[in-house]
């Protein structure tokens, strides 16, 4: 259930239903020339959407909240359409977030992230709250935690590359250009922070060929991690 879509008395029975609340945190930055600078929300919140209906077959029901679309984007900030938020105020907003949340009796909350520059602030925001709340929350970095596995479909792994476009095709083919996709893995030795580095390290917003993504990678993937997602979960809700 999308607890946007909720009045505040349904939210009151849901909320007595459910064993958890589940927050996408994504970001609104460059994905290349050829994916919409929402990917990173609209993946979790499709994957979302599959590990609800997986664990409500089991008999457990989730919330789903309104999702968290800006982040902190400080490397690809070089490209028109990033919105970076500084890991500080993303951190903070979260912790509020997720102090409400506890507030409502909530006592796990599930974050389901999209973008790697959110990993610490979220890390930082999760520690915070549960210091001063009764609460448990599980940080999920889907495509991080589960490499493995979305390895043993794609030939590589990267920003705007072939698995991210997959799982773009799958979710919204009309958003994808695919004659537009290219791209190839850069890296440095050491971090490099500099303000304009995304442009050496991300050619026009992407880090990896996105070449070989297909829409059935991209269905293969969030079947997988959404699978998997339900399985961890339904062991500890
Ligand atoms: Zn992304």
């Amino acid at each position: 259930m999308r607890m946007e879509r909720l009045t505040w008395e349904e939210f009151e029975m849901a909320k007595a239903k459910a064993s958890a609340i589940l927050l996408p945190v994504g970001s609104v930055e460059a994905h290349g020339k050829h994916l919409p600078l929402g990917t990173d929300v609209f993946a979790p919140l499709e994957i979302a959407r599959r590990v609800e209906k997986k664990l409500k077959d089991k008999g457990i029901e989730i919330l789903i909240a309104p999702p968290i679309w800006y982040g902190h984007s400080f490397v690809l900030n070089v490209y028109p359409g990033t919105i970076n938020v500084r890991a500080d105020s993303l951190r903070r907003y979260v912790r509020d977030v997720m102090s409400e949340f506890a507030e409502e009796g909530f006592k796990k909350i599930i974050l389901l992230n999209g973008h790697g520059g959110n990993v610490y602030p979220l890390i930082e925001a999760s520690e915070e709250v549960a210091e001063s709340y009764d609460v448990g929350i599980i940080l999920i970095n889907w495509w991080m935690d589960f490499r493995k596995e979305i390895l043993e479909i794609c030939s590589s792994q990267g920003h705007a590359g072939e698995d991210e476009t997959s799982v773009m095709l799958a979710i919204a083919p009309e958003l994808v250009k695919m004659e537009k996709a290219k791209g190839e893995k850069r890296s440095t030795p050491v971090r490099v922070i500099r303000r304009d580095v995304g442009l050496e390290l991300f050619p026009d917003g992407v880090n990896d060929n996105p070449q070989g993504a297909t829409r059935e990678k991209g269905e293969k993937i969030l079947e997988v991690v959404s699978d998997k997602i339900a399985k961890i979960l339904e062991g500890m809700l």
